[in-house]
């Protein structure tokens, strides 16, 4: 499948345009993700249909918190990443890109609307596991399919990616969660290969589009625990943002190439109190508390209108617009 976004620079050569690596392509070269291939000055989505994952997922592990609660949706992925983050949490299929891909079963996006309408209970069409924004002319045809038929579509994903094709695919995506993964640059640079300005811009022109935003950020020991750096980041996400964005701070167990331990409870709790300070919803994931970073609870009378246990989620304190049974605040959830 030919990419939508790059142009000729030389005889044979291209840029690509999809993402801030803007990677220049010789002929017979593949991008930094390695899934687009430069054929003879034709830039190809070389895993294009390329399913690695499918299942129907509780919404509430994407994560997102705050979009159609208690629900599931239809979730794909396939293989690949634009960064190459030393501590993914995800790398048996984001750092890993098949070599026979011929063998490979091709999922079409009708077949993926096909099954996502079958099921039950299930919203739409999650574009997840491994980095999505690679797969773009495929997720974008299937979000173009799935919105017609009145599926939900939501993204999961670094947020590493230019203006113009984000541009062109909020029209599509119904909501997403973006990683923060730090807040310099100087951090994106070393651990993950990419640059911190480009994410910021991708959250401001989501929330800009008023689509439904939440935020997931890791908290990894010894790299991002940074007391002072953190406030700053909690501060920015209030004020560019909203202090009614979602954030997740999110436990890292060690995987791929980092060692560090798993980040300790306390850290997670005393960043969930400094969040508190500024953001009106934040919770924690790959933890268990009791209640308190799970629950969904109104900022106004402090009712809970969520309550969670793992990925179970039961709705219990919101009408169906997602306002407050107890006293009207809201919509503090879309549920419609
Ligand atoms: S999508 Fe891939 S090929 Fe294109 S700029 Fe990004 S990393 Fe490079």
């Amino acid at each position: 499948m030919e990419s939508k976004l790059y142009i000729r620079t030389d005889s044979d050569a291209v840029e690509c345009q999809l993402c801030p690596h803007n990677c220049s392509i010789k002929n017979e070269g593949l991008g930094i993700c390695n899934t687009r291939f430069n054929r003879n000055g034709i830039l190809e989505s070389i895993q294009w249909g390329i399913i690695a994952s499918s299942s129907l997922d509780p919404i509430e592990k994407k994560p997102l918190y705050h979009f159609f609660p208690g629900k599931k949706v239809y979730s794909i992925g396939g293989y690949g990443c634009n960064l190459k983050c030393v501590f993914c949490q995800n790398y048996e299929i984001s750092q890993y890109v098949p070599q026979n891909i011929d063998s490979l079963r091709i999922i079409s996006p009708k077949e993926n609307v096909t099954k996502a309408m079958i099921y039950e209970n299930n919203i739409g069409i999650a574009f997840t596991y491994n980095e999505p924004t690679i797969a773009y002319e495929y997720m974008l045809e299937t979000a173009k399919l799935a919105k017609n038929e009145g599926l939900k579509n939501v993204m999961i994903s670094n947020g590493y990616i230019n203006p113009k094709p984000l541009s062109i695919l909020l029209e599509y995506i119904d909501a997403f969660n973006i990683d923060l993964k730090a807040f310099t640059n100087d951090f994106y640079r070393k651990y993950t290969g990419g640059k911190l300005e480009p994410v910021l811009n991708t959250l401001k022109a989501i929330r800009k589009s008023e689509k439904h935003l939440e935020i997931t950020f890791l908290v990894i020991p010894n790299l991002n625990d940074n007391e002072e750096e953190a406030k700053t980041m909690f501060e920015w996400i209030a004020n560019e943002l909203g202090e009614q964005t979602v954030l997740h701070l999110s436990r890292y167990h060690p995987a791929y190439l980092l060692e560090n331990s798993p980040t300790p409870h306390d850290t997670l709790i005393r960043f969930y109190q400094q969040a508190k300070e500024k953001l009106q919803y934040v919770y924690l994931g790959n933890i268990h508390i009791d209640d308190d970073g799970q629950n969904t609870t109104c900022p106004k009378c402090g009712n809970i209108l969520v309550k969670r246990s793992g990925f179970y989620a039961s709705q219990i304190g919101f009408d169906s617009t997602g306002n407050c049974f107890k006293c009207g605040f809201g919509p503090v959830v879309i549920n419609s």
